[in-house]
Protein backbone atom coordinates (compact mmCIF):
# COMPACT_ATOMS: atom_id res chain seq x y z
CA UNK A 1 0.00 0.00 0.00
CA UNK A 2 1.47 3.36 -1.36
CA UNK A 3 2.02 6.05 1.57
CA UNK A 4 -0.51 8.04 2.18
CA UNK A 5 0.36 12.23 2.32
CA UNK A 6 -1.61 14.49 4.40
CA UNK A 7 -1.18 17.74 2.06
CA UNK A 8 -1.61 20.88 5.10
CA UNK A 9 -2.09 24.49 3.46
CA UNK A 10 -0.20 26.47 5.66
CA UNK A 11 -0.76 30.26 5.39
CA UNK A 12 2.42 31.89 5.92
CA UNK A 13 1.30 35.21 5.13
CA UNK A 14 -1.57 34.69 7.83
CA UNK A 15 0.96 33.64 10.78
CA UNK A 16 3.14 36.69 9.97
CA UNK A 17 0.02 38.99 9.80
CA UNK A 18 -0.63 37.37 13.54
CA UNK A 19 2.78 37.88 14.56
CA UNK A 20 2.90 41.66 13.18
CA UNK A 21 -0.10 42.36 15.57
CA UNK A 22 0.81 41.09 18.99
CA UNK A 23 0.81 37.34 18.44
CA UNK A 24 4.84 37.43 17.89
CA UNK A 25 4.84 34.36 20.90
CA UNK A 26 2.24 32.13 18.76
CA UNK A 27 4.89 29.57 18.15
CA UNK A 28 6.14 28.76 21.19
CA UNK A 29 2.97 26.50 21.80
CA UNK A 30 3.44 23.02 22.03
CA UNK A 31 0.22 22.13 22.47
CA UNK A 32 -0.20 20.91 26.32
CA UNK A 33 -3.06 22.44 26.66
CA UNK A 34 -2.52 23.93 29.96
CA UNK A 35 -4.49 26.88 28.71
CA UNK A 36 -7.51 25.35 27.99
CA UNK A 37 -7.85 23.97 31.18
CA UNK A 38 -7.02 27.20 33.26
CA UNK A 39 -9.45 29.28 30.87
CA UNK A 40 -12.61 30.23 32.68
CA UNK A 41 -14.49 30.64 29.75
CA UNK A 42 -13.48 28.08 27.71
CA UNK A 43 -17.01 25.45 27.30
CA UNK A 44 -16.46 21.77 27.93
CA UNK A 45 -17.88 20.99 24.70
CA UNK A 46 -15.57 23.11 22.86
CA UNK A 47 -12.78 23.82 24.46
CA UNK A 48 -10.12 26.68 23.63
CA UNK A 49 -7.06 28.14 23.41
CA UNK A 50 -4.70 25.01 22.63
CA UNK A 51 -6.90 24.14 19.46
CA UNK A 52 -6.87 27.58 17.88
CA UNK A 53 -3.09 28.03 19.11
CA UNK A 54 -2.40 25.31 16.64
CA UNK A 55 -4.83 26.85 13.63
CA UNK A 56 -2.64 30.44 14.12
CA UNK A 57 0.73 28.24 13.88
CA UNK A 58 -0.43 26.92 10.73
CA UNK A 59 -2.24 30.11 9.51
CA UNK A 60 -5.60 28.42 9.24
CA UNK A 61 -7.08 31.84 7.84
CA UNK A 62 -10.71 29.48 7.04
CA UNK A 63 -10.75 27.98 10.22
CA UNK A 64 -9.83 30.97 12.42
CA UNK A 65 -12.33 33.21 10.26
CA UNK A 66 -15.19 30.28 11.43
CA UNK A 67 -14.67 30.16 14.94
CA UNK A 68 -16.37 32.21 17.31
CA UNK A 69 -14.18 30.97 20.30
CA UNK A 70 -12.05 33.65 19.22
CA UNK A 71 -14.26 35.88 20.19
CA UNK A 72 -15.81 34.72 23.56
CA UNK A 73 -12.40 34.92 24.91
CA UNK A 74 -11.82 38.36 26.99
CA UNK A 75 -8.25 38.17 27.12
CA UNK A 76 -8.05 38.09 30.93
CA UNK A 77 -4.67 36.20 30.49
CA UNK A 78 -5.34 33.53 33.15
CA UNK A 79 -3.91 31.34 29.83
CA UNK A 80 -1.05 33.26 29.40
CA UNK A 81 0.14 33.17 33.35
CA UNK A 82 -0.03 29.54 33.62
CA UNK A 83 1.67 28.45 30.04
CA UNK A 84 4.72 27.28 30.58
CA UNK A 85 6.35 28.43 27.37
CA UNK A 86 4.89 31.86 27.84
CA UNK A 87 2.90 31.43 24.30
CA UNK A 88 0.83 33.72 25.51
CA UNK A 89 -2.51 32.32 24.29
CA UNK A 90 -4.70 35.61 25.46
CA UNK A 91 -2.12 37.77 23.25
CA UNK A 92 -2.20 35.49 20.52
CA UNK A 93 -5.99 35.59 20.33
CA UNK A 94 -6.49 39.49 20.56
CA UNK A 95 -4.28 39.91 17.58
CA UNK A 96 -6.77 36.71 15.99
CA UNK A 97 -9.32 38.83 16.52
CA UNK A 98 -7.15 41.97 14.24
CA UNK A 99 -6.77 39.55 11.83
CA UNK A 100 -10.16 38.24 11.28
CA UNK A 101 -11.38 41.81 11.81
CA UNK A 102 -8.91 42.52 8.64
CA UNK A 103 -10.98 39.43 6.71
CA UNK A 104 -14.57 40.69 7.22
CA UNK A 105 -14.17 44.61 6.00
CA UNK A 106 -13.65 46.02 3.14
CA UNK A 107 -10.85 48.87 2.10
CA UNK A 108 -8.20 46.76 4.04
CA UNK A 109 -5.16 49.33 4.16
CA UNK A 110 -7.72 51.52 6.98
CA UNK A 111 -7.33 48.86 9.36
CA UNK A 112 -3.30 48.34 9.05
CA UNK A 113 -3.35 52.79 9.09
CA UNK A 114 -5.07 51.54 12.39
CA UNK A 115 -3.16 48.91 13.55
CA UNK A 116 0.94 50.29 12.84
CA UNK A 117 2.02 52.99 14.47
CA UNK A 118 3.14 54.93 11.26
CA UNK A 119 -0.99 54.42 10.23
CA UNK A 120 -1.58 57.03 12.98
CA UNK A 121 -0.72 60.65 11.15
CA UNK A 122 -1.80 59.33 8.02
CA UNK A 123 -4.97 58.71 9.77
CA UNK A 124 -5.34 62.21 11.47
CA UNK A 125 -4.59 63.88 8.06
CA UNK A 126 -7.04 62.28 6.26
CA UNK A 127 -10.22 62.68 9.32
CA UNK A 128 -8.33 66.64 9.01
CA UNK A 129 -8.75 66.88 4.90
CA UNK A 130 -11.90 65.93 4.83
CA UNK A 131 -13.49 67.69 8.11
CA UNK A 132 -11.47 70.49 6.97
CA UNK A 133 -12.84 70.57 3.43
CA UNK A 134 -16.54 69.88 4.85
CA UNK A 135 -15.77 73.54 7.14
CA UNK A 136 -14.65 75.55 4.44
CA UNK A 137 -17.26 74.60 2.67
CA UNK A 138 -20.38 75.16 5.18
CA UNK A 139 -18.62 78.15 6.68
CA UNK A 140 -18.36 79.84 3.33
CA UNK A 141 -14.29 80.18 3.04
CA UNK A 142 -11.46 79.41 5.71
CA UNK A 143 -13.16 80.59 9.13
CA UNK A 144 -10.14 81.56 11.53
CA UNK A 145 -9.37 78.98 14.53
CA UNK A 146 -7.90 81.10 16.48
CA UNK A 147 -11.10 82.99 16.76
CA UNK A 148 -14.30 81.52 18.48
CA UNK A 149 -16.89 83.91 16.93
CA UNK A 150 -15.41 82.58 13.36
CA UNK A 151 -14.80 79.18 14.56
CA UNK A 152 -17.19 77.33 15.44
CA UNK A 153 -19.47 80.11 16.63
CA UNK A 154 -19.89 81.75 13.71
CA UNK A 155 -22.35 83.69 12.55
CA UNK A 156 -23.64 81.72 9.38
CA UNK A 157 -26.81 79.93 9.57
CA UNK A 158 -28.93 77.74 7.00
CA UNK A 159 -32.53 77.86 6.58
CA UNK A 160 -33.64 74.22 5.62
CA UNK A 161 -37.24 74.24 5.90
CA UNK A 162 -38.18 75.80 9.12
CA UNK A 163 -35.35 74.85 10.68
CA UNK A 164 -32.58 77.39 10.68
CA UNK A 165 -29.17 75.53 11.82
CA UNK A 166 -25.83 77.22 12.34
CA UNK A 167 -22.51 76.23 10.61
CA UNK A 168 -21.09 74.02 12.68
CA UNK A 169 -24.43 71.60 12.76
CA UNK A 170 -24.46 71.52 9.24
CA UNK A 171 -20.92 70.72 8.77
CA UNK A 172 -21.25 67.94 11.66
CA UNK A 173 -23.91 66.73 10.12
CA UNK A 174 -22.78 66.11 6.96
CA UNK A 175 -19.54 64.51 8.05
CA UNK A 176 -20.78 62.28 10.47
CA UNK A 177 -23.73 61.10 9.41
CA UNK A 178 -21.88 59.89 6.37
CA UNK A 179 -19.50 58.29 8.52
CA UNK A 180 -21.95 56.97 10.25
CA UNK A 181 -23.53 55.68 7.30
CA UNK A 182 -20.67 53.76 5.96
CA UNK A 183 -20.01 51.94 9.14
CA UNK A 184 -23.51 50.89 9.34
CA UNK A 185 -22.78 49.45 6.04
CA UNK A 186 -19.70 48.04 6.58
CA UNK A 187 -20.31 46.39 9.17
CA UNK A 188 -23.96 44.75 8.36
CA UNK A 189 -22.17 43.55 5.46
CA UNK A 190 -19.18 42.15 7.84
CA UNK A 191 -21.63 40.51 10.44
CA UNK A 192 -23.39 39.11 7.66
CA UNK A 193 -20.36 37.43 6.51
CA UNK A 194 -19.34 36.46 9.88
CA UNK A 195 -22.21 34.75 10.80
CA UNK A 196 -22.71 32.78 7.44
CA UNK A 197 -19.72 31.46 8.06
CA UNK A 198 -20.72 30.19 11.35
CA UNK A 199 -23.69 28.23 9.87
CA UNK A 200 -21.91 26.51 7.30
CA UNK A 201 -18.88 25.83 9.85
CA UNK A 202 -21.60 23.94 12.17
CA UNK A 203 -23.37 22.40 9.15
CA UNK A 204 -26.61 24.19 10.86
CA UNK A 205 -29.99 22.29 9.46
CA UNK A 206 -31.82 24.33 7.07
CA UNK A 207 -34.63 24.16 9.39
CA UNK A 208 -32.88 25.99 11.99
CA UNK A 209 -31.23 28.68 9.98
CA UNK A 210 -33.59 31.42 11.41
CA UNK A 211 -34.33 35.11 9.81
CA UNK A 212 -32.48 37.89 11.00
CA UNK A 213 -35.72 39.23 12.62
CA UNK A 214 -36.03 35.65 14.74
CA UNK A 215 -32.61 35.72 15.50
CA UNK A 216 -32.44 39.06 16.94
CA UNK A 217 -35.67 38.87 18.96
CA UNK A 218 -35.08 35.58 20.34
CA UNK A 219 -31.07 35.66 21.15
CA UNK A 220 -29.80 39.25 21.06
CA UNK A 221 -31.55 40.93 23.84
CA UNK A 222 -30.23 37.64 26.31
CA UNK A 223 -26.83 38.73 24.73
CA UNK A 224 -26.70 42.65 25.28
CA UNK A 225 -27.96 41.97 28.64
CA UNK A 226 -24.92 39.47 29.49
CA UNK A 227 -22.56 41.64 27.75
CA UNK A 228 -23.88 45.02 30.14
CA UNK A 229 -23.77 43.12 33.22
CA UNK A 230 -19.92 42.09 32.25
CA UNK A 231 -20.93 38.45 33.54
CA UNK A 232 -18.26 36.28 31.49
CA UNK A 233 -15.60 39.39 32.26
CA UNK A 234 -16.51 38.69 36.00
CA UNK A 235 -15.54 35.08 35.56
CA UNK A 236 -11.39 35.97 34.39
CA UNK A 237 -9.34 35.36 37.46
CA UNK A 238 -5.76 37.36 36.69
CA UNK A 239 -7.55 40.32 35.27
CA UNK A 240 -10.80 40.27 36.65
CA UNK A 241 -9.88 43.92 37.53
CA UNK A 242 -10.80 44.78 34.20
CA UNK A 243 -14.86 44.25 34.59
CA UNK A 244 -15.37 47.08 36.36
CA UNK A 245 -13.66 50.09 34.76
CA UNK A 246 -15.14 48.10 31.68
CA UNK A 247 -18.54 48.52 32.68
CA UNK A 248 -18.30 51.78 33.34
CA UNK A 249 -17.07 52.64 29.61
CA UNK A 250 -19.75 50.77 27.93
CA UNK A 251 -22.44 52.96 30.00
CA UNK A 252 -20.58 56.08 29.79
CA UNK A 253 -20.77 54.74 25.56
CA UNK A 254 -24.26 54.54 26.27
CA UNK A 255 -25.23 57.90 27.64
CA UNK A 256 -22.88 59.78 24.96
CA UNK A 257 -25.67 57.89 22.49
CA UNK A 258 -28.35 59.04 24.02
CA UNK A 259 -27.30 62.39 24.60
CA UNK A 260 -26.00 62.40 20.80
CA UNK A 261 -29.09 61.16 19.79
CA UNK A 262 -31.02 63.91 21.99
CA UNK A 263 -29.08 66.45 20.76
CA UNK A 264 -29.55 65.42 17.01
CA UNK A 265 -33.35 65.29 17.67
CA UNK A 266 -34.12 68.23 19.38
CA UNK A 267 -31.40 70.76 17.87
CA UNK A 268 -31.31 69.00 13.89
CA UNK A 269 -35.02 67.93 13.63
CA UNK A 270 -37.08 70.47 16.42
CA UNK A 271 -34.97 73.24 15.34
CA UNK A 272 -34.20 73.90 19.43
CA UNK A 273 -31.70 76.58 19.41
CA UNK A 274 -28.01 75.30 20.15
CA UNK A 275 -25.70 75.79 22.46
CA UNK A 276 -27.57 75.05 25.47
CA UNK A 277 -26.60 77.03 28.49
CA UNK A 278 -23.83 74.57 29.82
CA UNK A 279 -24.73 74.71 33.63
CA UNK A 280 -28.48 74.68 33.19
CA UNK A 281 -29.53 72.69 30.29
CA UNK A 282 -30.38 68.56 31.21
CA UNK A 283 -29.01 67.38 28.25
CA UNK A 284 -25.70 68.70 29.10
CA UNK A 285 -25.56 67.26 32.76
CA UNK A 286 -26.19 64.13 30.98
CA UNK A 287 -23.27 64.57 28.57
CA UNK A 288 -21.71 65.52 31.13
CA UNK A 289 -22.36 61.82 33.00
CA UNK A 290 -21.25 59.99 30.15
CA UNK A 291 -18.15 61.37 29.89
CA UNK A 292 -17.24 61.16 33.36
CA UNK A 293 -18.26 57.58 33.14
CA UNK A 294 -15.96 57.21 30.28
CA UNK A 295 -13.16 59.02 31.29
CA UNK A 296 -13.15 56.91 34.56
CA UNK A 297 -13.45 53.74 32.85
CA UNK A 298 -10.76 54.29 30.32
CA UNK A 299 -8.37 55.85 32.84
CA UNK A 300 -8.84 52.43 34.85
CA UNK A 301 -8.66 50.29 31.92
CA UNK A 302 -5.02 52.17 30.68
CA UNK A 303 -3.47 52.04 34.79
CA UNK A 304 -4.98 48.54 35.02
CA UNK A 305 -3.17 47.08 32.24
CA UNK A 306 0.18 48.52 33.45
CA UNK A 307 -0.26 47.15 36.36
CA UNK A 308 -1.25 44.04 34.43
CA UNK A 309 1.77 44.26 32.25
CA UNK A 310 4.41 44.48 35.08
CA UNK A 311 2.76 41.56 36.30
CA UNK A 312 3.01 39.74 33.08
CA UNK A 313 -0.21 38.11 32.76
CA UNK A 314 -1.61 40.94 29.94
CA UNK A 315 0.42 42.79 27.41
CA UNK A 316 -0.99 45.67 25.94
CA UNK A 317 0.02 46.21 22.03
CA UNK A 318 -0.04 49.23 19.63
CA UNK A 319 -3.54 48.82 18.71
CA UNK A 320 -5.04 48.41 22.66
CA UNK A 321 -2.75 51.51 23.17
CA UNK A 322 -4.33 53.32 20.31
CA UNK A 323 -7.87 52.61 21.36
CA UNK A 324 -7.25 53.49 24.57
CA UNK A 325 -5.73 56.94 24.08
CA UNK A 326 -7.65 57.70 21.71
CA UNK A 327 -10.80 56.98 23.46
CA UNK A 328 -9.18 59.37 26.55
CA UNK A 329 -8.84 61.84 23.92
CA UNK A 330 -11.98 61.88 23.14
CA UNK A 331 -13.14 62.33 26.58
CA UNK A 332 -10.22 65.31 27.47
CA UNK A 333 -11.10 66.90 24.60
CA UNK A 334 -15.22 67.06 25.10
CA UNK A 335 -14.63 68.23 28.41
CA UNK A 336 -11.64 71.32 27.17
CA UNK A 337 -14.67 72.19 24.90
CA UNK A 338 -16.97 72.98 27.54
CA UNK A 339 -13.80 74.50 29.69
CA UNK A 340 -12.38 76.88 27.00
CA UNK A 341 -16.18 77.82 26.36
CA UNK A 342 -16.73 79.31 29.52
CA UNK A 343 -13.26 80.71 30.30
CA UNK A 344 -12.84 84.28 29.05
CA UNK A 345 -9.30 84.20 27.89
CA UNK A 346 -9.19 80.66 26.67
CA UNK A 347 -12.53 81.32 24.42
CA UNK A 348 -11.11 81.89 21.22
CA UNK A 349 -8.77 78.76 21.47
CA UNK A 350 -12.29 76.77 21.82
CA UNK A 351 -12.55 76.83 18.01
CA UNK A 352 -9.05 74.63 17.81
CA UNK A 353 -9.61 72.17 20.62
CA UNK A 354 -13.31 71.82 18.97
CA UNK A 355 -11.54 71.11 15.65
CA UNK A 356 -9.21 68.63 17.44
CA UNK A 357 -12.01 66.84 19.04
CA UNK A 358 -14.03 66.37 16.31
CA UNK A 359 -10.55 64.21 14.09
CA UNK A 360 -10.71 62.19 17.28
CA UNK A 361 -14.09 61.32 17.23
CA UNK A 362 -14.14 60.85 13.45
CA UNK A 363 -11.20 58.52 14.30
CA UNK A 364 -13.27 56.38 16.92
CA UNK A 365 -16.27 56.14 14.67
CA UNK A 366 -14.01 54.74 11.97
CA UNK A 367 -12.14 52.84 14.12
CA UNK A 368 -15.46 50.84 14.59
CA UNK A 369 -14.73 48.57 11.59
CA UNK A 370 -10.86 49.09 11.48
CA UNK A 371 -9.51 48.52 14.87
CA UNK A 372 -10.10 47.01 18.07
CA UNK A 373 -13.31 48.79 18.81
CA UNK A 374 -14.84 46.20 16.27
CA UNK A 375 -15.10 44.00 18.92
CA UNK A 376 -17.97 46.10 20.13
CA UNK A 377 -19.94 44.65 17.04
CA UNK A 378 -18.03 41.24 16.75
CA UNK A 379 -18.16 40.07 20.13
CA UNK A 380 -21.74 40.72 20.23
CA UNK A 381 -22.70 38.63 17.44
CA UNK A 382 -20.20 36.03 18.32
CA UNK A 383 -21.93 35.71 21.54
CA UNK A 384 -25.31 35.46 20.03
CA UNK A 385 -24.15 32.95 18.19
CA UNK A 386 -23.24 30.91 21.48
CA UNK A 387 -26.98 30.98 22.62
CA UNK A 388 -28.32 30.38 19.19
CA UNK A 389 -25.66 27.35 18.68
CA UNK A 390 -26.70 25.85 22.36
CA UNK A 391 -29.87 26.60 22.06
CA UNK A 392 -30.09 24.55 18.70
CA UNK A 393 -28.21 21.76 20.37
CA UNK A 394 -30.77 21.33 22.74
CA UNK A 395 -33.56 21.04 20.59
CA UNK A 396 -31.35 18.80 18.06
CA UNK A 397 -31.04 16.69 21.51
CA UNK A 398 -34.71 16.56 22.35
CA UNK A 399 -35.61 15.91 18.73
CA UNK A 400 -33.41 13.28 18.68
CA UNK A 401 -34.40 11.56 21.76
CA UNK A 402 -38.38 11.79 21.08
S1 LIG B 1 -0.42 27.95 24.58
FE1 LIG B 1 0.91 27.32 26.25
S2 LIG B 1 -0.48 26.32 27.70
FE2 LIG B 1 -1.56 26.42 25.74
S3 LIG B 1 -1.15 24.50 24.73
FE3 LIG B 1 0.38 25.97 24.04
S4 LIG B 1 2.11 25.68 25.38
FE4 LIG B 1 0.38 24.73 26.40
S1 LIG C 1 -7.30 35.08 27.90
FE1 LIG C 1 -8.70 34.29 29.44
S2 LIG C 1 -10.61 33.99 28.32
FE2 LIG C 1 -9.01 34.20 26.81
S3 LIG C 1 -8.40 32.12 26.35
FE3 LIG C 1 -7.03 32.89 27.94
S4 LIG C 1 -7.92 32.25 29.86
FE4 LIG C 1 -9.49 32.04 28.28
Amino acid sequence: MGEQVLKVDADLSAVKEIQSVGGETVKRCYQCATCSSVCPLSPDEAPFPRKQMILAQWGFREKLLSDPSIWLCHQCGDCTRYCPRNARPGDVFASLRLMVTKELVPFKFLNTFYNQPWGLPILVLISFIILFIFTALTFKGVPNFFDAKSFPYSDIYYKIGFLKLPARVVMIDIVFLSLAGFVIVVMANAVSKMWKTYLDYYNIPQAYRYSYGKIISSYLIPALKEIINHSRFEKCGSNSWRANPHKMLVFGFIILFITTGTVFILADIVGMHTPWNPLTHPVKWLGYIGGILLLYGIIGLISGRNKAELQNSLKTSYPDRFLLWLILFVGITGFAIVIFRSIPFLFNLTGVIYMIHLITVFLLFLAIPYSKFSHLVFRTTAVVFDLYYKDIQRKLKSSDLS
